[in-house]
């Protein structure tokens, strides 16, 4: 049996890593879930699975959650950021599903690692602005990091078995969303209601805009180059629309190890779950024969501005990619409100950029006063 906390519960990763553990009743325990406000489908999280602790944003929504739950028989609730950390470095557990969304993910990672927890990481956030301190730490307790998000989840599948040889390159895919192929004329006409449809992956509403204007893709190439520690510029993007090869290594020698599976997340999930094992799992199998092509092209760097700028902040480093992680939050929060236009959301962050004061290996403090300076100043920009 392997204990699990999920950071993130109610959310997409989190009700599909729930999905997976539902199919394994022999497998898998539920230890500790936290969620942000969906208090009502949180307490039918604690009626399904029976964890110990559960925890919430806010102090105000535990009675509501106490009132549902009444009947059940729970130990223990937190709320705020002293819940978070309670649940992801929960005494029983064995393994953290890291399903937040944003900045706040990465000091429940950390808490985890020291407390000896594998970590099943989908938040991205954590190895885009903090790769330099997550990395390093989880290797001194020994702890795995094993990548959630389904490209990387693919790059780690390749690299099995070959772990000690050498990579030549990263081909890391992208169904390049909604817009792929519009011009920034076209751009400038899309509404939020275009930008929210996501033809291959289910996911939450920041991850899918950051799909549509490619500033995902970007976050995702930093996050690879952490993980696998391999060069930015060794990880090359190739959208691939089908969303069917998920990722893939070449080595030295010019072999390429990719893996592929129909767009389904609970693959990844289940396999940072078991890994190195894998179980059986419910879903639509892959068949190649329906599938008539499989293309694979570059994005366009001046369409997709978000995605240049993620790899010239990536190369530079420092606290550069908190500055560019923290404006896109931001300017995707203006977006979602109909206060920017789509194109807005790059430019936002470039000037963002620019305007950082570089500091080279930031402290977890230094990373977050660079991400409160960066909303602040955006704020400001949009009153
Ligand atoms: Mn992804």
């Amino acid at each position: 049996m392997k204990n699990v906390s999920i950071i993130g519960s109610t959310g997409s990763i989190g009700t599909q890593t729930l999905s997976v553990i539902r199919e394994h009743p022999d497998l898998f325990n539920v230890k500790a879930l936290s969620c942000g406000r969906n208090i009502s489908l949180l307490a039918q999280e604690i009626r399904e699975f029976h964890p110990e602790y559960v925890s919430v944003e806010r102090e105000e929504d535990l009675s509501v959650l106490m009132e549902l739950t009444k009947d059940c028989p729970i130990k223990g609730m937190g709320f705020g950021k002293e819940g978070l950390i309670t649940v992801s470095s929960f005494s029983s557990s064995d393994i953290l599903v890291s399903g937040i969304v944003g900045m706040r993910g990465i000091e429940p990672t950390i808490a985890a690692i020291k407390a000896k927890k594998d970590i099943a990481l989908a938040n991205k956030e954590t190895l885009v602005c903090a790769g330099h301190i997550i990395m390093p730490l989880a290797k001194e307790y020994g702890v795995s990091i094993l990548p959630v998000d389904s490209e990387h989840s693919a790059i780690f599948q390749s690299l099995q078995g070959n772990r000690d040889n050498e990579i030549d390159r990263i081909i890391l895919t992208a169904s390049g969303g909604p817009f792929f192929g519009m011009s920034v004329p076209e751009l400038q006409k899309v509404t939020v209601e275009d930008a929210l449809k996501n033809p291959n992956w289910d996911m939450g509403a920041k991850v899918t805009i950051d799909s549509a204007d490619m500033v995902n893709k970007g976050l995702e190439v930093m996050e690879a180059h952490w993980l696998f520690d391999v060069p930015i510029d060794d990880i090359v993007i190739h959208v691939h629309r089908q969303s069917i090869l998920h990722s893939a290594v070449m080595f030295k020698d010019g072999a390429v190890m990719a893996q592929l599976g129909t767009p389904d997340m609970r693959i990844p999930i289940q396999y940072a779950l078991t890994y190195p094992k894998r179980v059986s799992l419910s879903g639509k199998r892959l068949d190649l024969f329906s599938i008539k092509d499989l293309t694979f092209e570059k994005p366009d760097l001046s369409v997709f501005k978000g995605l240049k700028i993620a790899m010239d902040v990536g190369r530079q480093g420092g606290n550069l990619p908190s500055a560019f992680n923290a404006a896109d939050e931001e300017a995707v929060k203006l977006f979602l409100e109909k206060r920017i236009g789509f194109l807005d959301i790059a430019d936002i962050i470039e000037k963002a950029v620019e305007e950082t004061e570089f500091i080279n290996s930031p402290s977890l403090d230094e990373i977050e006063q660079t991400g409160n300076i960066t909303k602040e100043r955006i704020r400001k920009d949009h009153l």
